[in-house]
């Protein structure tokens, strides 16, 4: 069955006694016991909960997985895949990461003894000379955010395989519906289910699949160990979002499309970091390993004044971080998503003031553009006053 089908039915034929089309909240932390030694297959919620279960196991088969473990949030997700590292274990990391997962990196997992070191992961040669026998894994972003680089997963994990690291890819940009990290070579792929997958901005979640018996069977041990696990409400939350996710990534990518072309032309703007656009580097792998864009892209302004204002003047799009939702959000990475991200990290991959962050919702592209072209036109109008 193709994707979009396998989407829209989430949940829709699980429910055995109602038949009822969305399956339903389960709102139970324990569960009777038929007898001794018996059990319905739930016992208490954080260990397994139905509902869900009907999104863990929808959530394995869309990434090609054997099995998928819901998540309080992304970062409790990345948390839980980090516990299967400990004291003297080193992982390899994209450069351009996300600014939370590099915090917990370097001011939690580094102190129960797990490093990281932080490279362009398609530098194969780069990266095997970081690889030392105390290394455990590869964990790549692709595209990263903000500045979209591309990694092609096939070969970082056929190397990675070659000295004995698991691939852990966070795939939160491009979504199953998109691309499929399991099938190319990945061992685990992450979500921050927040994003694309919930997408309507209203609930925080986090997703984990894995690929194998015995992988899956630790991350179960450490998913119900730790506890950062969903609720049956987020739970229900996200399958209703992911049942539509298929119609809003062709919306997010025709949208931001259009924008990242605008952008490209207008006056102000010295660069657009978007995989779509030809002359994006990462434009040819991208279109082999996935079957489409994101919805997000960066854009460099010429002049860092004009910043401040743009932020003031637009009003259909907020000035709020997160993305992946329906609704248009630009933000501002160097002051905020990657605060936490030291200064000579963030200027190596390019995060410098005149970068602004734009996740396009699915509102009309025609609306968004006149939105942002009232924006630059009032930073131009007060940048030239200003002189
Ligand atoms: C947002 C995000 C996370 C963290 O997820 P939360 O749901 O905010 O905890 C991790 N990775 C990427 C790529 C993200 O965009």
């Amino acid at each position: 069955m193709k994707i979009e089908s396998r989407l829209a039915q989430i949940g829709s034929v699980s429910e055995p006694v109602t038949g009822a089309v969305s399956f339903p909240v389960y709102q139970a932390t324990a569960f009777r016991h038929p007898r001794l030694g018996e059990s319905t297959g739930f016992d208490y919620s954080r260990t397994k909960s139905p509902t869900r279960k009907v999104l863990e196991d929808a959530s394995a088969q869309l990434e090609s997985g054997d099995a998928g473990f819901a998540c309080s949030s992304g970062m409790a997700a990345l948390q839980t895949i980090f516990a299967l590292f400990g004291q003297g274990d080193h992982l390899i990391v994209s450069l351009d990461l996300y600014g939370g997962t590099y915090r917990l990196l370097e001011q939690i997992m580094s102190r129960f003894g797990v490093s990281a070191s932080y490279v362009d992961t398609n530098d194969i040669d780069a990266m095997s000379s970081l690889c030392r026998p105390n290394t455990k894994a590869v964990l790549i972003e692709t595209p990263t955010n903000p500045l979209m680089m591309i990694t092609d997963i096939e070969r970082v994990s056929a190397w990675a395989k070659s000295k004995g690291l698991l691939t852990i890819v966070d795939n939160t940009l491009l979504t199953p519906y998109l691309q499929r990290p399991i099938e190319l070579g990945a061992d685990i792929v992450v979500h921050s289910a927040t994003k694309y997958l919930g997408g309507h901005n209203d609930v925080l979640a986090g997703l984990i699949v894995t690929k194998g018996k015995e992988l899956s069977d630790k991350m179960a041990f450490l998913h119900n160990s730790i506890g950062a696990v969903l609720g049956p409400q987020d739970s229900w939350l996200l399958m209703r979002g992911l049942k539509t996710l298929a119609l809003r990534m062709d919306r997010h990518q025709e949208n931001a499309t259009r924008l990242a072309n605008w952008l490209l032309e207008h006056e102000a703007v010295e660069d657009v970091y978007y995989p779509a656009l030809p002359h994006h580097p990462g434009h040819d792998i991208q279109n082999r390993q996935s079957s489409g864009n994101t919805g997000i892209f960066s854009f460099r302004l010429k002049d860092a004044r004009y910043v401040e204002p743009i932020l003031r003047h637009i009003q259909l799009i907020a000035f709020a971080e997160s993305l992946g939702g329906v609704e248009s959000l630009m933000t501002y990475p160097a002051v905020q998503t990657h605060a936490d991200i030291p200064e000579e990290i963030r200027r190596q991959v390019g995060v410098d003031d005149r970068l602004l962050r734009f996740s396009v919702g699915i509102e009309h592209a025609d609306d968004l553009i006149a939105d942002l072209a009232q924006a630059l036109e009032a930073a131009k109008r007060e940048t030239g006053e200003a002189q």
